[in-house]
């Protein structure tokens, strides 16, 4: 592998943690740059538009990468066969699930308010239609964040990955039929367990269909375990974050969402689960379907949980589902997560290349497009695997030479080869973020030093940090001296102390978004410039509460399992209200025969399946639909018992007492500032 770090700073201006490195130019850009210069929004707020130091760190980016490459274009465009026109989709309520129109803008060089290699990214994610790229294989992208991919097997589809949502993926299908010829789904195959991989299932097969047997749904092996469990517990937060992620807040602009790196964007209708009927367990398993010859590579603790890749021999393809992509992925997703393991992330892909690098004529995956050529194929494969190792090892070296989180996301930089390629540069994941999660991998988040192990929380120190600085106007004007110069990642860092000392301090608070959004303007990753504009937006507009998404439909529900969800009920009790509260409830699942002992004590609330306590206050005899009703909201207990769904015997007022004390999650809680009306304190500790 050959190293380059002769050069230091050459890879980092396109990183948006490295905004603000102004260096020599600091005087210039000062006169400048001053946010007063700023237009005004349509709600009459500032927006700045790109400053004197975002022009020049974007514009460096254009030196930094062998621009003039088409290769990856010709890829997106090979084999094309025809596009909606126009690429909208409708949804449910009117709205359109896709719009692809609405990022008609992003053509020619890209304007100063976005960084070049992330333009060039944008522009590679607007490609859109129906593409064959193998005579027997051809896939839809640009429908959804994810791509469908339809094989012909003898008598119909084999389909892999059927999109985010039920209308994108029924639409996809529709138009491959259309222009392929119309042909019965015969098999689904589902590469992993995220959402943008099967949530669009019921728009290609009716369920009975898969139930009587006649189509089958592959899925590695824990597919529903996650499909399911993964978001739940700290769901609430995570969907919070996630609408920074995917920036699902911003309006595609210029100066607002161009792409998700991975994708254009999520796409917004009906989400939905049919369970697999044939779990891959085991690298080697074979499947034939429709004909069809299927070999499976297990990829579990990689990109996601649970995953596999697999090779067509016939056609020499390999799917990659999305162990690999056209750009460095997230070791840990910054709308939280558990952290991804990045040595077995590579060793899969090493494996690939193993089990079948040397025959394969073409590699395609659940993002991006595909990879010709045997030569092509080994070399995307072996440039992947050795970024996710390079992000591991190094990390781990430079922890044992004593570096802290923080420490090494500045020193680190990729090795030359994979640095200039464009399929390891973090349009999604960074190289800043990644690092830090394989620290917190190994070490967790604590750097060590007794210091920072007892520290106040954020508004209590910002309070503390106001006062210490000479008062908000002091930092107010340090917060605008550095904004001046392009000093952006410090700017942020004093004023967040301001706007968290201070939340209704309006010029804080605008002055804070437009240093987020310059740092926006300047990144690199898609996902990273969703987080630092929505921040803006939010500082901006206050937090819209319209715009609360729940990731849980119908389907995701009804596969929970009552483990799981007794977990969340847990998750919800507030131990805080239930003081010294005993309570012992047996629910008895009248469907399933299940039997558990919920038990509630020291501010906890125990669950046990099978136990049978002695003497418990209440019994509840209950359907799982009716259970999940109630616990929604969707019905009153009393309505219940109407019904017939459910019967109590004892003290029916201790249940009711139970589920007084489980607390409502606000779906929109403050990020960017400190948190509003609410009834959770911070201890904060000595003052
Ligand atoms: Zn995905």
């Amino acid at each position: 592998m050959a190293v380059d770090k002769s050069r230091p700073g050459k890879n980092r201006p396109v990183e948006a943690g490295k905004a603000g490195k102004g260096g020599a130019k600091r005087g210039k850009a000062a006169q400048a740059e001053a946010p007063e210069s700023a237009a005004k929004t349509p709600r009459g707020r500032r927006r700045v538009p790109a400053t004197r130091s975002t022009k020049l760190a974007n514009r460096a980016v254009k030196d930094l990468l062998d621009f003039g490459s088409r290769q990856d274009f010709e890829d997106a465009t090979r084999g094309f066969v025809a596009a909606l026109d126009p690429v909208i989709i409708p949804g449910p309520g009117g709205r359109a699930a896709w719009d692809m129109e609405a990022y008609r803008f992003i053509e020619g060089d890209a304007p100063d308010t976005v960084n070049p290699s992330l333009w060039r990214q944008a522009k590679l994610n607007t490609i859109s239609g129906l593409f064959t790229i193998h005579p027997r294989i051809h896939q839809v992208r640009g429908h959804d964040v994810s791509n469908m991919t339809l094989v012909a097997g003898d008598t119909g589809w084999i389909i892999i990955d059927p999109l985010l949502t039920v209308e994108t993926a029924a639409a996809s299908l529709e138009f491959a039929n259309k222009h392929l010829g119309k042909r019965p789904v015969r098999a689904i195959i589902y590469t992993h367990s995220h959402a943008d991989h099967f949530g669009g299932v019921r728009g290609v097969v009716d369920e009975s269909d898969v139930r009587q047997g006649r189509v089958p749904i592959l899925a590695p092996d824990g597919f529903m375990q996650y499909a399911v469990s993964e978001n739940v517990l700290a769901g609430n937060a995570m969907n919070r974050r996630a609408l920074y992620q995917f920036g699902g807040m911003l309006e595609p602009s210029p100066t607002g969402h161009v792409c998700c790196g991975l994708g254009k964007a999520l796409a917004r209708g009906t989400i939905s689960l049919i369970a697999p009927t044939d779990i891959v367990a085991r690298t080697g398993e074979k499947r034939v379907l429709d004909g069809v010859e299927i070999e499976f590579q297990m990829a579990n603790g990689s990109e996601a949980p649970a995953e596999f890749m697999f090779y067509f021999p016939e056609f020499k393809a390999i799917c990659a589902s999305e162990v690999t992509s056209h750009n460095m992925h997230n070791v840990l997703a910054p709308r939280g997560a558990e952290v991804r393991n990045a040595l077995h992330w590579s060793k899969y892909i090493d494996e690939t290349l193993t089990l079948f690098g040397s025959h394969a004529e073409l590699l395609f995956a659940s993002h991006h497009w595909p990879t010709w050529g045997t030569a092509n194929v080994t070399a995307f494969l072996a440039r992947q695997r050795d970024l996710y190792r390079f992000i591991h090892d190094e990390t781990l070296r430079l922890v044992n030479h004593g570096l802290n989180m923080g420490e090494i996301a500045e020193t680190i930089q990729l090795p030359a080869g994979l640095a200039h390629d464009f399929t390891c540069r973090g349009y999604y994941g960074t190289l800043h973020h990644n690092v830090k999660a394989v620290y917190q991998f190994y070490l967790g988040w604590w750097d060590g030093n007794p210091a920072t192990y007892y520290q106040l929380p954020r508004a209590e120190s910002g309070k503390r940090m106001v006062l210490a600085m000479g008062g908000a106007e002091r930092v107010l004007t340090e917060g605008r001296r550095a904004f001046a110069e392009g000093d952006y990642r410090w700017a942020a860092e004093i004023v967040n102390h301001l706007v968290f000392a201070e939340p209704a301090n309006a010029p804080a608070r605008a002055l804070q978004a437009d240093i987020l959004e310059q740092i926006g303007f300047q990144a690199e990753s898609g996902i990273w410039r969703n987080i630092f504009l929505t921040g803006a937006h939010e500082l901006r507009a206050g937090v819209d509460r319209s715009r609360a998404v729940s990731t849980y439909g119908p389907d995701v529900l009804a596969a929970m399992g009552i483990d799981t969800l007794l977990d969340f009920l847990g998750v919800k009790f507030n131990s805080e209200r239930a003081g010294g509260l005993q309570a012992v409830v047996v629910l008895h699942f009248s469907d399933s025969g299940e039997t558990y002992a919920l038990e509630a004590g020291n501010g906890v609330l125990n669950n046990s399946k099978g136990r049978m306590p002695r003497d418990p206050d209440v019994t509840l005899k209950v359907t799982k639909p009716a259970f999940f009703r109630l616990l929604g909201r969707q019905a009153t207990l009393q309505a219940l018992v109407a019904e017939g769904a459910l019967s109590i015997s004892g003290r029916a007022e201790v249940l009711r007492a139970l589920f007084d004390l489980l607390d409502e999650f606000d779906p929109m809680f403050e990020l960017v500032a400190p948190r509003r009306n609410s009834s959770v304190s911070t201890k904060s500790g000595s003052s």
